[in-house]
């Protein structure tokens, strides 16, 4: 019961965080880019940015990335300075951005043979013109993926915050133990025959085989949970002089974590006690190398509890 209370503890603020986060924070961000972004470009910022930050489900604001296409900026393709449709010449460095009437300064197209203001012939060709650029608009992928990302970031985060919970709550409890038999001294302590017989079938299966790790394991069912009672067979590590032993709760289930050293002694056992919701996952290393373990599950418990 402590760990139900303990969970509760942690993991409710952290969900009322997570709902600050998407309900506060992020429609903030999307209002202050949206109307700085629709002031640059001539645009309404406030109506737009109250748009996409109230109609729901960011459709507000994809509208107003596709309406806003219309309303791209000129940039002067000298200097970048941002420039209008309108202007010949560009205030900061004063490049010549389209035709002029050399007569009147007006603005006129370069097909055109007489300036509509003043009359005057317009010369053929005008060589001086730089136009002014329209930067590629990226925006729109980046904030897509960035709705994209935001989700699934937070999905992650959740999911690392119940872990973590639940590995700490193990950490505390500490509910697995491990001992460590020679074959000798099992067959002379395991009183019950047929349980014997049983073990010595086991071992006959995978004599010689020095690639995996076997285990047989029984399960005892409890009213708070199940214990887990392991017989374990790792060839070449047994005595091994470091033995690393835990037991930690994923989101996936529990995982029982034993490090061993290569020592070429193929005749010991390993005995795990472990208490779990469901059966937990076996993972060996000899030496750092992770090897399979066999497991087999069996109807009686083939520990012998020292
Ligand atoms: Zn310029
Ligand atoms: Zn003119």
């Amino acid at each position: 019961m402590s760990t139900m209370s303990t969970n509760s503890f942690i993991v409710l603020p952290m969900v009322i965080l997570l709902a600050l986060l998407v309900c506060g924070i992020i429609p903030l961000l999307i209002g202050v880019y949206v109307y700085r972004d629709a002031e640059r470009r001539g645009m309404n910022g406030l109506l737009w940015a109250l748009v996409a930050v109230f109609v729901p489900s960011l459709i507000g604001l994809i509208i107003y990335l596709l309406v806003r296409g219309n309303y791209s900026e000129l940039k002067c393709s000298r200097c970048h300075a941002p420039v209008k449709e309108e202007y010949t010449v560009c205030p900061r460095c004063g490049a010549k951005l389209r035709p002029s009437c050399p007569n009147c300064s007006a603005p006129v197209e370069p097909d055109w043979k007489v300036c509509p203001r003043c009359a005057q012939p317009l010369p053929e060709v005008e060589n001086d013109v730089v136009p002014p650029v329209r930067p590629k608009d990226r925006t729109l992928g980046k904030v897509l993926l960035v709705i994209i990302l935001i989700p699934v970031l937070l999905i992650a985060l959740a999911i690392f915050i119940l872990t973590a919970v639940t590995s700490s709550n193990v950490a505390n409890g500490g509910p697995a133990s491990l001992g460590q038999i020679s074959f000798d001294s099992y067959f002379e302590k395991q009183e019950d025959s047929e349980i014997r017989e049983a073990v010595e079938k086991w071992i006959d299966s995978f004599a010689g085989n020095t690639e995996h790790a076997y285990a047989l394991m029984y399960e005892e069912a409890g009213d708070d949970g199940n214990t887990y009672y392991a017989l374990v067979y790792v060839p070449g590590a047994g005595d091994s002089p470091s033995i690393g032993f835990g037991q930690s709760n994923g989101l996936w289930g529990t995982t029982l974590r034993l490090e061993l050293e290569h020592t070429g002694n193929n005749g010991s056992l390993y005995c795990v006690k472990s208490s779990a919701k469901h059966a937990p996952d076996l993972k060996i290393t000899v030496d750092g190398q992770k090897i399979k373990c066999d497991i087999t599950m069996v109807d009686f418990n083939p520990v012998i509890v020292e």
